[in-house]
């Protein structure tokens, strides 16, 4: 373990990145998204025991967006899912999260479960492992984080829907493919619904914890087996931070998921498992207020996995 004061840190980091808080945009292309106050900053720390710390809005429920991909690749995987291997890849792209382009060349085999065309086959999935993806999700993050009211958006997953041409083509293009098991129109409904959940940086450092604890979930059932955890570990390092995951790991040294809610989750394996929010994007999705933060953290701390 570690003797550092994660409260006193939090705070340190927070006061050093405050000039941060308010740049960038809140993603504008799902309208339900666009109107969050850019000036909002929240940060948490759940460690391996369920303790947990906080910092500004950390207990302010935000929109995950992305983040939820890495709860239903896990989920996905904790059902036996290990040949989803074969129709998913674990490269980055290192194009656009909604590109279309690159999975025409790859014949409908997006590159890794973290753009959308990657998790849009993991809900499909999921959805026919568990006949309820959507639902599946909300009892696995109401069970971990321990808050019952989490809960979906309904308007923002009717946004999200009303503008989902893309996720539609994407979806659409892999099932001609023969990527898609289930009808594409309940694929997209479970989601967009997925994407629409909203918890607080608290709640999504508790629900997280598993990746910290080598699959370990917050009862001491077993999720993942340490291997598999260290797995989608290794793909949030490389992956989960759309198309710059490489200055994201060399500025914070940690696996990390981030979502155009303006929220990123990361790990430090058998240590905790971290939050931020903040809705202002830079020009790739991730928060910019929220990258620094972490990357203050583990400066500060000199605590990564490297
Ligand atoms: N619901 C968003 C979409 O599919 C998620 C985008 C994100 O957070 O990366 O477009």
């Amino acid at each position: 373990m570690t003797d550092t004061d994660y409260q006193a840190v939090l705070e340190e980091v927070a006061a050093d990145i405050a000039p941060r808080i308010g740049q960038g945009r809140p993603a504008g292309y799902i309208p339900a998204l666009a109107d969050v106050d850019p000036r909002r900053f929240g940060m948490a720390l759940a460690d391996v025991d369920g303790q947990v710390y906080g910092v500004g809005d950390w207990g302010e429920p935000f929109s995950t967006q992305s983040i939820t991909k890495v709860f239903t690749l896990a989920l996905a995987l904790a059902h036996g899912g290990h040949n989803l291997w074969q129709h998913v890849g674990r490269e980055p792209s290192g194009n656009p999260f909604n590109s279309l382009v690159q999975l025409e060349y790859e014949n409908g085999i997006p590159r890794n479960p973290f753009i959308n065309a990657g998790a849009l086959v993991v809900t499909d999935r999921l959805l026919g492992m568990t006949g309820d993806a959507r639902g599946a999700l909300l009892e696995f993050l109401r069970a971990e984080s321990g808050n019952e009211a989490v809960d979906f958006a309904p308007h923002v997953a009717e946004s999200e829907a009303a503008h989902g041409e893309r996720n539609a083509a994407l979806a659409y293009f892999m099932a001609s493919c023969g990527n898609m098991l289930n009808p594409v129109p309940a694929v997209l409904d479970h989601y967009f619904w997925q994407c629409s959940i909203e918890m607080s940086c608290g709640d999504l450092a508790l629900a997280g914890r598993f990746l910290a604890r080598h699959g370990l979930r917050a009862d001491g059932s077993r999720l993942l087996s340490s291997s598999e955890a260290k797995q989608v570990n290794a793909i949030m390092l490389t992956c989960g931070t759309y198309d710059a995951a490489g200055n994201f790991a060399y500025r914070v040294g940690l696996p990390g998921k981030s979502g155009i809610g303006g929220g990123i989750i990361a790990v430090l394996p058998g240590y905790a498992t971290l939050c931020v929010w903040s809705p202002g994007l830079d020009e790739h999705g991730n928060s910019v207020a929220g990258v620094a933060a972490l990357d203050r953290f583990t400066t500060l701390t000199g605590l990564s996995v490297f």
